[in-house]
């Protein structure tokens, strides 16, 4: 049959809301491995599935081997904070995006399948399979990879989530028209970054505030956490300061916004957490290390007097964290 030509997937993924798109046709067998195997060079911590992945992400269609095409999308989240002293990341403000953005990818799937009365199949991935994301997303002209390592487009900043749909449907490639590399001579990010994380256009992951409250698990260094700003759940600094966020857009799904305050998060305890955090990224976590990160933020923002009650229920690894800040029970007011 003839090929599916791109106004029809604008037009499938408009009425899910997505209008930042492209469709890479055929998907490459391969893709670049240098920055991949930097990371991994690099040292990525807890995160040792990258590496054990590492050539299914380097082979885009070995999710889908029947693949014909992939759509790449970018959906806005929220870009203001609604944080109190203590700070989580803008794409955490409301539910977990993983399970929102891949039910719209899912329906797109399906919708191009019956407008053709084909048996045409689809896999959605969306930070949930092995796919080297920003490379595609780029690959597909939503952007470019900043100084801050995150994909960015000139009409909307880099408050974006990305999300993947291979399929069997024979679509028009469409590439989405960014993709020049407009960073210049601004190095804000790098300024910016309390950990001094981003080196050479890449993440540093063991150093970097995100992976070190999200990902890692187990005590924080001290020289690290004290620098975390307040920070509980990742970081947001060295978006913060890109000034091409001016051009950011509003959360493209009601679900993506939230506000958090400071006095709510010290009340959750054990018994209300997976109620309090229910289909939103924090949970995944759990909640040990959701009350070290509080331990952390607290102390970084020199308010050992809020560490109290933290320190009072026990928790081992909240305890071991406070021994590698120098806190003692007494110290935190406990
Ligand atoms: S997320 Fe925070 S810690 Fe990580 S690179 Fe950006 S500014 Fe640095
Ligand atoms: S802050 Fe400046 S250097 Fe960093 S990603 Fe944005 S434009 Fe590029």
């Amino acid at each position: 049959m003839s090929r599916v030509p791109f106004t029809v997937v604008q037009e499938i993924c408009a009425a899910e809301g997505l209008h930042a798109l492209g469709v890479i046709a055929p998907v490459p067998l391969t893709l670049p491995s240098e920055g991949l195997d930097q990371m991994l060079a690099d040292g990525v911590g807890d995160l040792a599935w990258l590496g054990e992945s590492r050539i299914p992400r380097l082979r885009p269609t070995a999710l889908q081997m029947t693949a014909e095409a992939m759509v790449t999308v970018a959906l806005p989240y929220q870009p203001e904070a609604n944080c109190g002293e203590l700070k989580r990341a803008r794409y955490a403000a409301g539910k977990d995006y993983h399970n929102i953005l891949r039910s719209k990818l899912g329906r797109i799937g399906l919708a191009l399948a019956k407008r053709y009365d084909q048996p045409w199949k689809s896999r959605a991935a969306v930070d949930s399979a092995p796919v080297n994301e920003r490379t595609l997303a780029r690959l597909s002209g939503l952007g470019w990879i900043g100084r801050n390592a995150l994909l960015i487009a000139p009409d909307a900043g880099t408050w974006r989530l990305l999300g993947f749909l291979l399929t069997d449907a024979p679509l028009d490639p469409h590439h989405a028209g960014h993709g020049e590399d407009r960073c210049g001579t601004c190095t804000s990010c790098e300024r910016r970054c309390p950990t001094a994380a981003l080196v050479d256009r890449r993440v540093m992951t063991t150093r970097c505030i995100s992976y070190l409250t999200i990902e890692h698990r187990g005590v924080i260094p001290r020289d690290l956490a004290e620098k975390f700003e307040g920070w509980w759940f990742g970081c947001d600094l060295c978006q913060e300061v890109c000034p091409w966020n001016r051009f950011a857009s509003p959360a493209g799904d009601a679900r993506l916004t939230g506000s958090e305050d400071d006095d709510t998060l010290m009340r959750i305890d054990a018994t209300t957490f997976d109620l309090h955090f229910a289909a939103r990224a924090m949970r995944r976590a759990g909640y040990e290390r959701f009350r070290r990160n509080l331990l952390v933020a607290w102390f970084s923002l020199g308010r050992v007097d809020r560490c109290a009650p933290l320190l009072a229920e026990g928790l081992p690894l909240v305890l071991a964290q406070a021994r590698e800040l120098g806190l003692t029970p007494v110290e935190g007011g406990g």
